[in-house]
């Protein structure tokens, strides 16, 4: 059974997971940099270890230093979180090769996934519908090359094997532009992930982004818990998430819920993960699997009631699932907007010291931050300083509640998107519910 935990990430995820601990009995200990002295969790933590100084590549991408912090503390788990070491195969590996136990898939899982052609082949393979493409690497020879994007259907998109954080990826609209997008897109690949293998899909021109949550013991036992829409996004960066996604019915979610846990006992998964699709005419189209725990878990906590971080770390220790498909049920919606530490206008970060904070509260509204009045938001990391959820009976109720939690939020010293969330809650078409992912970056103007 796992009884102490090292917390090998930051912000609002470590203190997120501190939780879980402490509700399960579970100690804690948390790794810092040495900027990070003043986090919230790091505060509360049973432990602590200072891992290195503010350069993540030192300190939270530091796999020697981290390994170390669990030996010497005496800890049985690591988790994760999300970003940094979370989906890096060769950490996982390491960590169960000293003898601990990574809060997560296994090494091998997360090595297939995160090569999107060996994930889409086993996802097909597993009756998963995927984006009509190249079905595995692209080769030298043109004119297969050519035939392949004929067939498929202009537009296309090239994209890398490696690929992640969305880049790393090209469209081409016709023939005259192929060859010249497949070479370059190879060479960017491989100076960006350091493989150059890239691969052909179909182009979908106005998708929507909607993601299914799963959860699988190692045991054999698998379960959904229905879907999030995250269509909502800049740069391919998500902004506001949603679940359940309007307009999905309950036949559709059952059934492509199922289609996504009998894959995770197909390929054996084990722990939380999500099944990325774009949604586009009523199709749904696999395009990644995520191997840990997600920003927008939140959502999907709210309206099942189930506690996906206390899950991964029951799952880790050998548990079977304490429930099947039938006891999931959906209540409500939710939403939830990420509040990033940046300027209004040209989405450039805006580290510094809050010096005042305020968080918004009232029936159905959740506020996961790790800042408080006095905190420096070191200039180092991701610019997310906290998610706001608002929950209800249904979407207009939460939408309501959202707008009201948004004008009550309070954060002085440095910019925040706040603004930008009220005008996406005060915007007709999301409130009709259904935009696609290049709904924001057209109102925005971009
Ligand atoms: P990454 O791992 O870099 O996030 P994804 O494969 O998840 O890459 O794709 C990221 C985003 O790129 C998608 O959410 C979507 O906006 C766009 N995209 C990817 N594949 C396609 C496609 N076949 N057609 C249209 N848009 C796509």
């Amino acid at each position: 059974m796992i009884d102490k935990i090292v917390i090998a990430n930051r912000g609002e995820i470590a203190l997120r997971v501190l939780r879980a601990c402490q509700e399960l009995g579970i100690k804690t200990v948390a790794i810092h940099s040495d900027v990070d002295r003043d986090l919230k969790h790091v505060l509360l933590a049973d432990e602590t270890v200072c891992i290195g100084p503010a350069p993540s590549i030192d300190s939270y991408l530091n796999v020697p230093a981290i390994i170390s912090a669990a030996e010497i503390t005496d800890a049985t788990a690591i988790h994760p979180g999300y970003g940094f070491l979370s989906e890096n195969a060769d950490f996982a590996e390491r960590v169960e090769q000293s003898g601990f136990i990574f809060i997560g898939p296994k090494s091998e899982t997360i090595r297939m996934m995160g090569d999107k052609v060996s994930a889409i082949a086993a996802m097909k393979e597993a009756g998963v519908p995927c984006v009509p493409g190249s079905d595995g690497a692209l080769g030298d020879d043109n004119e297969t090359n050519i035939r392949l994007a004929k067939e498929i259907g202009y537009p296309i998109i090239i994209k890398a094997s490696g690929g992640g954080g969305g880049r790393g990826m090209r469209e081409v609209h016709s023939e005259a532009h192929l060859i010249n997008a497949i070479a370059l897109t190879k060479s960017e690949a491989k100076s960006l992930f350091g493989n150059g293998m890239v691969y052909m899909e179909k182009f979908l021109q106005n998708p929507r982004h909607i993601e299914f949550q799963v959860l699988a013991d190692q045991h054999g036992n698998a379960v959904h818990l229905g879907e999030r829409d995250c269509s909502m996004q800049r740069r391919h960066q998500k902004v506001v998430e949603e679940a359940p996604a309007p307009g999905i019915t309950p036949e559709l979610r059952d059934r492509m819920g199922k289609i996504c846990s009998d894959a995770c006992v197909r390929i054996g998964y084990r722990g939380a993960g999500t099944f990325e699709f774009l949604y586009q005419d009523g199709e749904f189209y696999f395009i990644e699997m995520n191997t840990r725990i997600q920003v927008e878990h939140t959502i999907t906590e709210q309206i099942t009631g189930i506690d996906l971080v206390a899950e991964q770390i029951k799952i880790a220790s050998g548990e079977p699932l304490s429930f099947t498909q039938d006891d999931i049920v959906l209540n409500g919606h939710a939403i939830e907007c990420r509040i990033n530490a940046e300027d209004a206008k040209t989405f450039m970060p805006s580290p510094g010291t809050i010096t005042h904070y305020h968080a918004p509260g009232g029936i159905g509204i959740r506020m996961d931050s790790h800042v408080y009045s006095g905190y420096r938001v070191p200039p180092n990391y991701d610019s997310m300083i906290g998610k706001l959820i608002a929950s209800g009976p249904d979407r207009k109720s939460a939408i309501a509640r959202m707008q009201t939690a948004l004008n009550e939020i309070g954060i002085e010293g440095i910019k925040t998107n706040v603004q930008l969330q009220k005008d996406i809650m005060d915007d007709s078409h999301f409130q009709e519910g259904g935009t696609n992912i290049h709904y924001l970056e057209k109102k925005l103007g971009l």
